[in-house]
């Protein structure tokens, strides 16, 4: 029978890629909880409205990339392609509305089907923070320093450049649409094909493109400076401000309308030139209508996404692997006391394994392969005499151990042969 291969687009996260993946989503919950973020998870799958609702008709993702389906019930179900309006979703159906502001971070999965590509899966993984129920300009720039932080600590700062820009107010908004409208309607024939679809469903959107056609034409498109309200001004003026406080360098890119329908006054991306055409990282902005949409009260919002595996490609090294202390019987010991001893050891929190099977060379050797920092000899001279041999596995290093000290202060018995760090 032929192997059954995994979906395109998904991936295993087996050894290197596991452990970078941990890092940095462990990295990144730890930062959040610096700036009073709790943890959220919701589902991976919700009623389509969820995400067809709020993220607009003529975004890619609703346009083509949701994994929609009918579950048996006939109801239409999505696997969740981003984090945001459905934790705009368990907002409102948990009464939290109330309680505001709330700080949200979460990871996990999300689904989209894109045509697959290093940085591009079809089952990737997203860190995300949302900060729920704050108007003012200061939550735009914790949210930022938030990511920011995230980057420094995951050693990769020093590739990425924040990119700055702002959509205004409704208002402001409104005024810029038109301006769009006007001047693309007079370059009709020169747009590409999905621009002119983008001009009577959203035109923002052709901003966005990546044909070098529609590009040429976005250069000398009216900008959004020139439309921003007296209010939108002033919000755009204290959010750069506050951000020069906070420390945080930025570029302005007035073409950063992100992808999806919700966000108005902020918006953000973290890039970087070192992958490739994949190149953002973290992207974000506010979303003040996007709970209203949900059902709920208007709650201004800002937040932002990163990708998992393009934050693992850019980080400089790779985590160590753990190293495990192996023990290695000799002849055939009491099998009681040799458990006792193992168990003994793992509540002390070291890690501890047990070879399963083979002669004492072959069992070395596995030791050796599995990069174990230490080996116990434990045969059935050791137990009665109550003492085994510790052996560092770098130096060669061995010495006598007394039972009692193992089961008591084994972490200093271990950082004391041969000096390892291992444990
Ligand atoms: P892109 O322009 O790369 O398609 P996007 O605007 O669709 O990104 P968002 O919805 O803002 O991306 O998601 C936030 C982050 O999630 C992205 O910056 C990226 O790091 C990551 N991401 C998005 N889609 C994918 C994917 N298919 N595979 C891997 N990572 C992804
Ligand atoms: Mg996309």
């Amino acid at each position: 029978m032929s192997t059954i291969q995994p979906v395109r687009g998904t991936h295993d996260l087996i050894g290197e890629e596991q452990r970078r993946y941990t890092h940095v989503v462990s990295t990144a919950r730890h930062i959040a909880g610096l700036y009073g973020f709790d943890e959220w998870s919701t589902p991976i799958f919700e009623d389509t409205k969820v995400f067809s609702r709020s993220l607009g008709d003529t975004s890619d993702v609703v346009s083509k990339e949701m994994y929609s389906f009918s579950d048996r019930d006939g109801e239409s179900l999505t696997l969740r392609p981003e984090g945001t309006a459905a934790i705009c979703r368990a907002l409102v159906t948990n009464g939290l509305t109330q309680s505001l502001p709330q700080k949200v971070f979460y990871a996990g999965p999300m689904f989209r089907h894109e045509r697959p590509q290093k940085g591009r899966y079809r089952q990737f993984h997203q860190i995300g923070a949302e900060l729920m129920g704050a108007a003012e300009p200061l939550a735009d720039a914790e949210a930022i320093a938030l990511g920011y932080q995230v980057l420094t600590a995951l050693g990769v700062a020093e590739h990425v450049t924040l990119e700055l820009n702002t959509l205004g107010d409704t208002a402001s908004r409104d005024a810029w649409r038109a301006a769009l409208v006007s001047y693309f309607s007079g370059y009709k024939d020169r747009l590409s094909e999905e621009s002119r679809i983008r001009l009577e469903k959203n035109p923002l959107r052709i901003l966005d493109s990546k044909d070098a056609g529609d590009r040429s034409l976005v250069a000398d498109a009216p900008m959004m400076e020139e439309f921003l309200t007296p209010e939108a001004r002033t919000f755009w003026d204290d959010l750069r401000r506050t951000l020069d406080g906070f420390g945080i360098d930025y570029k302005v890119n007035t073409s950063i309308v992100r992808g999806l329908d919700y966000y108005n006054h902020t918006t953000f991306e973290f890039v970087t030139s070192k992958l490739g055409s994949q190149g953002t990282v973290m992207a974000g902005g506010r979303y003040d209508g996007l709970v209203q949409q949900m059902g709920g009260p208007e709650v201004p919002s800002i937040g932002w996404a990163a990708g998992v595996e393009r934050l693992s490609m850019l980080l400089d090294a790779s985590p160590a692997a753990p190293r495990s202390v192996v023990i290695v019987p000799v002849g055939s010991p009491d099998e009681k006391a040799l458990f006792q001893i193992l168990q003994g050891l793992r509540r002390q929190g070291v890690r501890v394994e047990i070879g399963y099977r083979g002669s004492l060379r072959k069992r070395m050797e596995r030791a050796g392969k599995q990069n174990a920092s230490h080996v116990i000899f434990l045969g059935e001279d050791e137990l009665a005499k109550g003492a085994f041999r510790v052996k560092a596995m770098e130096t060669g290093q061995e010495e006598e151990v007394s039972r009692d000290r193992l089961l008591s202060d084994a972490k200093a018995v271990f950082a004391g042969v041969g000096g390892s760090t291992a444990q």
